[in-house]
């Protein structure tokens, strides 16, 4: 019998173990193994394009990049055509210094695209990283020099005092030095109180569903 070892069971020293055993097929495995977990029945009727279509997928993309040439500023490690008008938290992503943490599983919405099941609170995550505590959160960042972080789930309103507890834990020691924006689907979305709107709120609010930032 094969024995497979699931990395979301177990804690953050066992992942770096695991972490360090990682070959390309045991990432090919891990990799297939998370699709069928992910996608269930779905993963079934999944078409992945075999080598030969790879490369013609390719080929067509290079055809337009080179139609686009002189045209366009590439931003992003020049993945991204056009970065005019990009919102600080984008940029940030856009230089991959930005940490993005989620920080629930689960949503009060059901897009039918969404990546998850969605039907766990469980514990915040990041990188396979769980960070129950967000003060150990605050060191992580500090440790790796992260300039931008983004509060994902899930819904993170869904778990509201949560959320408001790894944002100002967050401020509190790194102020504007860390850019903070949370993505949200906006049906629980309320003002800050506008007493207090520096120690509470994100630099910027992402809508998952609608423009409303
Ligand atoms: S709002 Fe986001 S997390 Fe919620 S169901 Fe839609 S895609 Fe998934």
């Amino acid at each position: 019998m094969k024995l497979i070892i699931h990395p979301a069971k177990f804690g953050n020293f066992a992942r770096l173990i695991l972490n360090r055993m990682k070959t390309p097929a045991w990432l090919k495995q891990y990799n297939i193994l998370k699709n069928q977990e992910e996608y269930g029945l779905k993963y079934n009727f999944l078409h992945f394009p075999d080598a030969q279509l790879a490369r013609e997928m390719l080929d067509e993309r290079d055809a337009i990049i080179r139609l686009l040439e002189n045209r366009v500023t590439w931003t992003h490690k020049s993945t991204k055509a056009d970065g005019s008008g990009l919102s600080e938290g984008c940029r940030i992503c856009g230089e991959g210094t930005w940490s993005c943490l989620f920080i629930n599983g689960i949503c009060n919405s059901r897009c039918f695209y969404c990546p998850s099941p969605q039907h766990e609170v469980g514990e915040p995550e990041t990188n396979s990283l769980i960070f129950p505590e967000p003060g150990t959160y605050v060191d992580y960042l500090k440790e790796f020099g992260f300039r931008g972080v983004s509060i994902s789930g899930g819904e993170p309103l869904l778990t509201f005092e949560k959320s408001l507890s790894f944002i100002q834990t967050v401020r509190k020691p790194l102020g504007d030095a860390v850019y903070i924006w949370l993505y949200t689907n906006g049906k629980l979305f309320q003002e800050c109180p506008a007493e207090k709107p520096n120690s509470c709120s994100p630099h910027r609010l992402g809508s998952t569903l609608q423009k409303r930032e």
